[in-house]
């Protein structure tokens, strides 16, 4: 039978509930067990593809193409788990399934209410992962216990350990146990009235999992202990861990949580096996080189929303024993005061994905100065579109040219939209989304990265490569080096006379992993090291 594990967090959000749902799913992994993992949200959005990236953060796409929280992003860096639109249910998601399912007749005669339909809804939900193949499926809560939204959520798994049986279930909770500096002292009595709020729900938390600053005294533990009615054995202590947030999982394995998971699901284990784990983050701690990538977006004030491209540089930079520290470049400096003034020195530029006009010149100013002075360009979607921008208006010589996005009526339209994309006026879920097959072309970077004919990327975005002007951009060197398999969509173009420059239609960095990096991040910092003789050696990091 498949177990359950629900995490669920108290006082308050941000605590990492999500790396640490990752870290438990490593663990389990390395133990031997088949792992699932699911985040439920709180918030009434369908699901976060509509949210800016102020509001949310990246929008993670998984291989079905849901557009999802970026924990979900975490557990497939974490684990051998691949989430699918099963993995995220919003509050949105549930009522919207409910209210269709109302309207259909499907519960004729009764009248619908948050108990039981909703919670039984989401209780569907969690059940739907647990499949014969499944020893464990870990359920991340989001926001926090005591708040209104949550409530439906904390009651559905509550009514879950009781028909499941509390054998098979087990509530992990995290919490922050805060540092009065004025008074040297930490304190637990957030975490007792976060715990107390859980218990009043019905729930009695089986381990704590407690945030700190400051290591946690065996008096301190005693103390949560007695009153938050969790064993001794079962208060976790998480110190904070910088730089690198995989070091998590080892903290939580000195602490012997996965033991104790292991004896409260009465789980077996075929011994602890995290080789793989280990010898990324030695490299990781250890490579004395750094390299320093320049991100140019529009965004950069929030390390949440480019979250997978960070920890995808960093995988690249896992593969070539690398250091790679980012620079992160708001486009609008680059057009006030030039390129140059923030490029200079960077071993190589990268350019997300995104939306809207603001900002698109200061990124293809960006990309003018990485193509003339030959320093590796790694351009992710929106990133391709600049690329392709940049290079009509300076070498094809078609200088009004643009992406019908930022210029409807531009007469030189690079980058348009699909025919089947034109129509289209709803905004939920109506891209070119999810994972779709690419053909490389022979003797070309992308082709040697992979090392294969035929690759599989995710996709997010409307508007493509207009097929128009593949001649005119072939006679002047940039190659379309990925196709569609049909050959009607151009997924990569590349520079022939450049170090390296590259840019994907596609998204890389929801593929990549730290212990399994991805193959053109790998090959961009590895053209990077090579940009100039001049990287700086460092002793330590
Ligand atoms: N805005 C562009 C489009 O919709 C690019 C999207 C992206 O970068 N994800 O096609």
């Amino acid at each position: 039978m498949t177990k359950h594990i629900f995490v669920t967090g108290g006082v308050v959000s941000s605590l990492g509930k999500g790396l640490n749902a990752a870290s438990i799913g490593l663990l389990l992994e390395g133990h031997g067990h088949k792992i699932s993992l699911q985040k439920f949200d709180p918030y009434v959005n369908v699901d976060p593809g509509t949210m800016g990236p102020f509001e949310h953060g990246e929008i993670y796409v998984t291989e079905d193409g849901a557009e999802t929280d970026l924990d979900l992003g975490h557990y497939e860096r974490f684990t051998n788990a691949v989430t699918n639109r099963d993995c995220n249910c919003t509050t949105g998601s549930i009522y919207y399934s409910v209210i269709t399912k109302e309207r259909q007749g499907k519960y004729l005669g009764k009248t619908i209410q948050v108990i039981p339909h909703i919670t039984n809804e989401i209780k569907d939900c969690i059940r739907k992962l647990a499949t014969p193949e499944t020893d464990i499926v870990i359920s991340e809560i989001g926001g926090i216990v005591g708040d209104i939204e949550s409530q439906p959520f904390v009651e559905a798994i509550r009514q879950l350990g009781r028909e499941l049986g509390r054998e098979n279930v087990l509530y992990i909770h995290l919490t922050l146990i805060p540092y009065l500096r004025a008074a040297d002292e930490i304190k637990t009595k957030p975490t007792q009235h976060s715990v107390g709020m859980l218990r009043q729900a019905g729930i009695e938390p089986d381990i704590l999992i407690c945030r700190t600053e400051k290591a946690l005294s065996d008096e301190i533990k005693e103390k949560i202990s007695l009153f938050c009615n969790v064993d001794k054995e079962s208060i976790i202590e998480e110190q904070d861990v910088k730089p690198y947030i995989y070091e998590i999982p080892l903290l939580l394995v000195r602490e012997g949580l996965d033991k104790i998971i292991l004896k409260k699901l009465h789980l077996h284990s075929n011994g602890s096996r995290l080789d793989k784990w280990l010898n990324m983050l030695e490299i990781l701690k250890n490579s004395k080189t750094i390299i320093e990538i320049a991100l140019v977006g529009k965004y950069i004030e929030h390390q949440s929303a480019y979250e997978s491209i960070y920890e995808s540089l960093i995988h690249g930079g896992i593969s070539n024993a690398t250091k790679v520290n980012v620079k992160r470049v708001e486009s609008g400096d680059i057009e006030k005061e030039g390129a140059e003034k923030h490029l200079q020195g960077c071993h190589g530029i990268l350019i997300p994905g995104g939306f809207g006009e603001r900002g698109i010149e200061g990124k293809v100013e960006a990309v003018k100065y990485a193509r003339e002075n030959k320093v590796p360009y790694f351009g992710l979607c929106l990133g391709m579109h600049c690329a392709a921008i940049e290079f009509a208006r300076n070498v094809c010589n078609l200088k009004d040219a643009n992406s019908t996005e930022f210029n409807a009526s531009t007469p030189e339209p690079v980058i348009c939209l699909l025919e089947e994309q034109k129509d289209i006026e709803k905004m939920g879920g109506t891209m070119r989304l999810g994972a779709q097959p690419c053909k490389l072309e022979s003797n070309t970077i992308a082709r040697k990265c992979y090392g294969q004919e035929i690759i599989s990327e995710r996709h997010r975005h409307r508007y493509e490569f207009n097929n128009k002007y593949r001649d005119i951009f072939a006679s002047k060197g940039m190659i379309c080096s990925g196709l569609t398999i049909d050959n009607e969509l151009v997924e990569i173009i590349e520079l022939k006379d450049h170090p390296w420059f590259v840019a994907v239609q596609f998204h890389p960095e929801f593929k990549s992993k730290p212990t399994s990096p991805h193959p053109l991040f790998s090959a961009f910092i590895k053209a990077s090291i090579n940009t100039d003789s001049n990287i700086s050696q460092k002793n330590s990091i």
